[in-house]
């Protein structure tokens, strides 16, 4: 056995993970050594998540946002940015769309949008879970313990909230006037609200070491998140990030593997941000861990002006073009597209029925 692969079934059987461990692998270049990490997590995807690649439609329905994330270009300081909200009949039919597709599950993103009324989005939850039997996904941010309530009795199963980083002062570096253990604490109450929750970081944002994504992964595990979205940073020319370089692609496919070997059965997707950088690295993403797509359902003229960053992929694609695209994708790897709901893999969490 190589020191490596020694190395990473330590990782794997750890009960909390070494840093350090976990630093020199999110360190290594040699391209045998990528080699070994990446079919190690491939191993790990197979026995623990099977063959299938699960789909995730994603509708983006508003881009107002009232924060001011130094990365993201729907901050509300992004004046040039057109901004819209899609009204109920707009959203439904995108949602009608997406089932038509055989997908199984929406996930319901905006921006933080003050506008947003809980009463407006439950009964849009309501509609959905009356009318087609798939599973709902919220990402709409931080909101009060009742908003979560609400939406999780109306029917929502999932909610993603990604911490972007676990280092605290890295956090509050690039987000004014937010609060890291609000951020913890909306995790927290998904979480005894039932929902499968999603959390993830960003790769390449200004200050992140090693140290520090390895901490991330660390913070993934102890929370045993249900899906775990990991992306490099793709800078955005109106925000206060915009000089910086790209995130590294390498360094996101180590951080998915790495995550993968210790997570073990945790959602992963190869994110829309992998798959806009020089290359679509979303097929490198799957051979090395992650095991989920998110086919964007956001029906034009809104999608391309949810631009969180620019180059977003398929930005001027026709909505559902993504379908073919995929089944291709899961081909030429040897593998199927999954065409479920798709619950959490976690034991007693299987949720999405109530
Ligand atoms: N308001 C929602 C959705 C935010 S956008 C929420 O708070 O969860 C979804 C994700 O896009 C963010 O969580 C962030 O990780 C990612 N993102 C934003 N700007 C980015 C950028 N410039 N590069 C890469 N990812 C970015």
């Amino acid at each position: 056995m190589s020191k490596l692969n020694e190395c990473l079934n330590r990782i794997h059987n750890a009960s909390l993970p070494d840093l350090k461990d976990l630093e020199r692998v999110l360190s290594l270049s040699g391209k045998d050594e990528l080699n070994e990490l990446f079919f190690f997590a491939d191993d790990i995807r197979k026995e623990f998540c099977g063959d299938g690649i699960v789909l995730r439609g994603i509708i983006e329905f508003s881009n107002f946002c009232f924060r001011e994330c130094f990365y993201c270009g729907l901050n509300k300081n992004n004046r040039k940015l057109e901004r819209y909200r899609m009204n109920k009949d707009e959203l439904l039919k995108a949602v009608g769309y997406l089932v038509s597709c055989k997908i199984k599950t929406v996930v319901l993103q905006s921006g933080e949008d003050s506008g947003l009324d809980t009463p407006w989005l439950r009964e849009i939850i309501r509609e959905i879970k009356s009318s087609f039997d798939i599973a709902i996904t919220l990402a709409v941010g931080e909101r009060s313990a009742l908003d979560y309530k609400v939406w999780r009795e109306a029917g929502a199963d999932r909610y993603l909230l990604k911490i972007e980083t676990s280092d605290e002062g890295l956090y509050s570096s690039m987000h004014p006037q937010m609060d890291f253990k609000q951020r913890l604490d909306c995790l927290r109450v998904l979480k005894e609200l039932g929902y499968q929750v999603g959390s993830g970081n960003i790769i390449g944002l200004a200050g992140q070491t090693l140290k520090t994504i390895a901490q991330d992964i660390l913070f993934f595990k102890l929370n045993d998140f249900d899906m775990i979205g990991i992306g490099p940073f793709i800078p955005h020319q109106n925000t206060q990030f915009g000089g910086q370089e790209k995130g590294d692609a390498l360094l996101s496919l180590k951080t998915i593997a790495l995550t993968r070997i210790v997570t073990r059965n945790a959602h992963i997707p190869a994110t829309t941000a992998l798959g806009s950088l020089d290359k679509d690295y979303r097929v490198d993403g799957l051979k090395c861990g992650a095991n989920v797509l998110m086919p964007n359902f956001t029906p034009q003229p809104f999608r391309k002006l949810y631009e969180i960053y620019p180059q977003k992929r398929c930005i001027n694609e026709p909505v559902g073009a993504c379908n073919f695209c995929m089944d291709d994708m899961a081909q030429n790897l040897g593998r199927f597209i999954d065409y479920s709901k798709a619950d959490s893999f976690k034991q007693g969490r299987v949720n999405s029925n109530v």
